[in-house]
């Protein structure tokens, strides 16, 4: 009977049905119901810095944010939201006006996506995409149209066809939803691609909302370049952050959008009414947390660049094909070299052959096949437990 009401009427509606659980927490219960490491769902297994912990303690105590906090969120947050943004990128926003604190980056996703569509609009997304982007866009009734990244073999990344995406766009295409550092693949759009996406959205008069909340998270020389930075962008950007990627608390659900009072406005009036507030005295804290000194976003960094090598070069000695990921805390592996075809198979069968949960990226295509043979693995992780997980996937794979 799950999902029928005594009228045999499904209870989820249509446009809902495609997405039943997320694979996020169907993998993780996996992982715990089989003792496994957890390589899957993207959070770190150490929280971050110790006294932005003892902030978010300190507003509790001193009843910062207890109550509903302003609904754009707290002042000293929209101010350090500002000041990061200017320093970072030189992208000059008024707090006042231009800023908006929401409950994580899934918040800004989906208020941004029904604010800003009309059922029937068409948005271009980059394939394969972080799952909440199609659900947000079938909420809003609107229709996904994705572009696959496509894998480089010579430069081991996923790269974007800008032909594609160009073909993409149609006259009823409202917004490009970009995504860099890019969930799952890894990869960091150069700016290139990203003056290509610019050019396009300003001749086709679109608008682009993008998810950035892996920004401090770069390797190997690449640069994040926000799209907001480029010519004719500002006033048609919509750009997303979060600080539980950051900060490494996934759990407090701070999030924030910057862009043209206009679009932040039209982002706002979506939001009162899916959460209103929320992480009062976290909001606080995180204010705090985006004051760090430059060295804690170095030390961040290092830390994750030293896991992505043991990660990738276990991966590698147990016959994954890897692609090394310029961005963000996942890897993208190929299991063809290891005989197998299907990505779905091999993560469900992956539990009993080694010990180990990752995610099948096909569930982030429209296009299964393209990614049918990818599988990603976060190596957000102590050091012990990335180095015993590549002992367990040698153990099971390299001969
Ligand atoms: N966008 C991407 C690309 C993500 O990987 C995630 C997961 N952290 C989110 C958005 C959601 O972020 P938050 O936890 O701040 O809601
Ligand atoms: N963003 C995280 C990931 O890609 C998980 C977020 C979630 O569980 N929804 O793994």
């Amino acid at each position: 009977m799950t999902g029928m009401t005594s009228s045999s009427r499904p209870l989820l509606n249509r446009r809902l049905t495609e997405f039943g659980t997320t694979i996020f927490a169907e993998m993780s219960a996996l992982a715990v119901a089989t003792g496994s490491i957890n390589l899957g769902q993207g959070f770190p297994d150490r929280d971050g810095p110790e006294e932005i912990r003892e902030a978010a303690v300190r507003a509790l105590r001193d009843g910062r944010g207890n109550q509903y906090p302003p609904g754009p969120g707290v002042p000293e947050l929209r101010a350090a939201i500002a000041r990061h943004q200017a320093r970072r990128y030189g992208l000059s926003y008024d707090p006042d006006t231009e800023v908006l604190v929401t409950a994580g980056a899934t918040e800004a996703i989906a208020a941004a996506l029904l604010a800003l569509l009309e059922p029937g609009d068409e948005v271009v997304a980059l394939e394969p995409y972080y799952d909440s982007y199609a659900a947000c866009i079938a909420m809003a009734g609107a229709s996904r149209v994705p572009v696959t990244l496509r894998p480089d073999p010579e430069r081991a990344r996923f790269r974007l066809d800008l032909d594609e995406l160009r073909d993409a766009v149609t006259d009823r295409t409202r917004l490009l939803l970009i995504n860099t550092p890019h969930n799952p693949t890894g990869t960091v759009l150069t700016r290139a691609e990203l003056t290509a996406i610019a050019e396009l959205a300003v001749e086709r008069d679109l608008l682009v909302v993008t998810d950035e909340v892996y920004e401090h998270l770069v390797f190997d020389g690449a640069e994040h370049i926000p799209p907001a930075t480029l010519p004719g962008m500002r006033e048609r950007t919509v750009t997303i952050g979060s600080a539980g990627k950051t900060f490494s608390f996934t759990g407090w659900k701070v999030g924030w959008v910057t862009g043209a009072p206009d679009l932040v406005a039209a982002v706002r009036s979506a939001k009162q009414y899916l959460t209103y507030v929320a992480s009062g005295p976290f909001q606080y804290a995180v204010a705090e947390a985006l004051r760090l000194p430059d060295s804690y976003f170095e030390e961040f960094r290092a830390d994750m660049l030293t896991k992505r090598d043991l990660l990738a070069g276990g991966l590698e000695q147990a016959g994954f094909t890897v692609f090394r990921p310029a961005g963000t805390y996942f890897i993208t592996a190929d299991v063809r070299p290891l005989g197998e075809t299907d990505g779905f198979a091999f993560c469900r069968a992956l539990p009993e052959r080694a010990g180990v949960v990752a995610i099948p990226n096909a569930v982030f295509y429209d296009h299964k096949e393209a990614g049918a043979p990818y599988v990603r693995f976060a190596f957000c992780k102590r050091i012990e437990v990335l180095a015993d997980a590549t002992e367990r996937l040698r153990k099971a794979f390299a001969h």
